[in-house]
């Protein structure tokens, strides 16, 4: 049998399985969602958060630079350190991560910003992107990838997009859970955290959840969801960044866009149902 299944020989192929970049205001369910993605498509998760607390476990001296960052906001990059060389490791490996990351320094396509003026609280881009970079290339091309953390920035998506290409997998697939703010706000409010499972539990309609549904343990308000000075920095900083790479790939044709101001299970099926339609038209158009 045609290993196209009987599509025309023309039929554009990708060696690789598609990334899909998880993208959503604090509040829309991003969560829960990825939880259901990961078992559905058997993907992997990336996120710039785990990479980067790995990282700092390792004590390592750019460990060390990026718990300095997190704890304080301030950017102490060591002077005997060159920001430059761990890009260039990378981009000595004979992988196809290590080819796309020495084209990015060929090309001088990357900022190495090593102080910053304004405290932060956010890595250097640079030093983001290396993480990922590093994260992906421990994963095999035939699983699936899902970003739940990046990206947050209109540079960093066309990075991720180039480099998913680069390396034979279909452009960037970026799905947009879509809650209106004063949904997310309500939401933020309301919600409680189950720290064992790493779950929340969500409120329906006004009622405040009270114990966890999979374990049943006592839930908590996680730090920053009671205050609203934080809940509208993470909503500004979504308007700010985030919006502008919801329009370029709108701009694209490539935008999946999901009403999450629906039940859980209503998201999850509109979700799939269409990453199936796009995947689908990927292969085969
Ligand atoms: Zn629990």
């Amino acid at each position: 049998m045609a290993k196209n299944g009987g599509v025309p020989m023309n039929t554009k192929q990708y060696e690789g399985a598609p990334v899909i970049a998880l993208i959503g205001r604090s509040g829309a369910g991003k969560d829960t969602q990825m939880r259901v993605l990961l078992e559905r498509f058997d993907a992997v998760n990336i996120s710039t958060g785990d990479l980067t607390r790995a990282l700092i476990t390792t004590g390592s001296p750019l460990g060390l630079f990026a718990k300095g960052i997190l704890a304080t906001g301030e950017w102490n990059f060591p002077s005997a350190l060159d920001a430059r060389s761990f890009f260039e490791a990378l981009g000595a490996r004979p992988s196809p991560i290590g080819r796309f990351a020495a084209k990015l320094l060929g090309e001088n396509r990357i900022e190495f910003s090593v102080a910053s003026d304004a405290k932060s609280y956010l890595l250097p881009d640079w030093m983001a992107l290396l993480l990922f970079l590093e994260g992906f290339e421990k994963i095999p091309p035939s699983r699936w990838v899902i970003c739940s953390s990046s990206p947050r920035r209109l540079n960093e998506a066309h990075f991720m997009d180039e480099m998913v290409q680069s390396i034979g997998r279909p452009p960037l697939l970026p799905v947009y859970i879509h809650v209106d703010e004063d949904v997310a706000i309500e939401r933020l409010l309301n919600r409680r955290w189950c720290k064992p499972c790493g779950i929340y539990a969500l409120p329906s309609s006004v009622v405040v959840p009270r114990e966890c549904e999979r374990c049943g343990g006592a839930l908590s308000i996680r730090e920053g969801d009671n205050d609203m000075e934080n809940i509208m920095g993470r909503l500004h900083y979504f308007k700010e960044r985030v919006i502008p790479l919801l329009e370029y790939f709108d701009g694209l044709g490539r935008l999946i866009w999901i009403d999450g101001d629906q039940g859980p299970d209503a998201v999850s099926k509109s979700m799939i149902d269409q990453i199936h339609a796009r995947v689908v038209a990927m292969r085969f158009s």
